[in-house]
């Protein structure tokens, strides 16, 4: 579970994001939408402990981790940027985690393997990232962050770059994934309604820093709660 109980931060006179009250549960799928700018990534990165609030707690399973520095919350992250480990070539960037956490070599080998081989990056395992197109790196990104089999998952908008032929595959081992580790708390920000439709139990609407609706994906659609979450799914966003 993962649990953001009035969350504030700013950046010098710029509030990104306001008071945010926001529970994920194991098993749980929260989308958010929002349009450019409302604090979307700030939250995950709130969550993931890139950005540190200026009021408020962030918990993870029970556990107070306001100020845990990001590598020792044990989540799984796919950020904007997709930032790789430079210097560490594909494999070694989705072994990352497994050596940290010291699984057996053969066991991070073969998990290795797996994660590759589901993002289509087999061939790359030995290249490096800046010896990679966008999309490339960032279907890296994913599977560095499956591969840990985290029990909180943040993507931030981690289809956008790509195909849609990808997009869907990828979009199709998500669900799976769902289904297979049925105790993950994923946290998955898109401007992809469809995606958000596919993947989330609930859909939370943001807006200028703050929360305005949230609720399950098809009652958000059937009766939004307020205009602007009306306008803004009924928008071309
Ligand atoms: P997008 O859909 O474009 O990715 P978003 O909803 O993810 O937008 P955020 O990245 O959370 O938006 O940004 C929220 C607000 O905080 C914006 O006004 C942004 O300019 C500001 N902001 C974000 N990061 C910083 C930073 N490091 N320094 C200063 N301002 C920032
Ligand atoms: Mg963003």
């Amino acid at each position: 579970t993962v649990r953001l109980e009035d969350v504030t931060v700013q950046f010098g006179q710029t509030v990104a994001l306001e008071g945010l009250d926001l529970t994920v549960a194991a098993g749980e799928t929260v989308a958010l939408l929002g349009p450019s700018g409302s604090g979307k990534s700030t939250a995950l990165k709130a969550v993931a402990g890139f950005v540190r609030p200026s009021r408020g707690r962030v918990w993870l399973g029970g556990r107070d981790v306001t100020g845990v520095p990001p590598a020792r919350r044990g989540i799984g992250v796919v950020v904007q940027q997709y930032a790789l480990f430079p210097h560490l070539r594909v494999a070694d960037n989705v072994a990352f985690g497994l050596k940290a956490a010291r699984k057996p070599k053969a066991e991070v080998a073969r998990r290795v393997a797996e994660m590759l081989e589901m993002v289509g990056m087999a061939k790359f395992a030995r290249r490096y990232p800046r010896e990679l197109s966008g999309g490339q790196q960032q279907r890296v990104a994913i599977a560095r962050a499956l591969a840990i089999q985290p029990p909180v998952l943040l993507l931030d908008e981690p289809l956008a770059a790509l195909d849609a032929q990808l997009r869907a595959d990828l979009l199709g081992e998500l669900q799976k994934l769902r289904r297979e580790v049925p105790d993950v708390a994923i946290i998955y920000v898109t401007h992809d309604q469809s995606e958000a439709l596919a993947l989330a139990d609930r859909i939370a609407v943001m807006r200028d820093a703050r929360l305005v609706d949230i609720a399950p994906a098809a009652d958000l659609y059937a009766t939004p709660p307020t205009a602007f979450t009306a306008s803004f799914l009924g928008g071309a966003n």
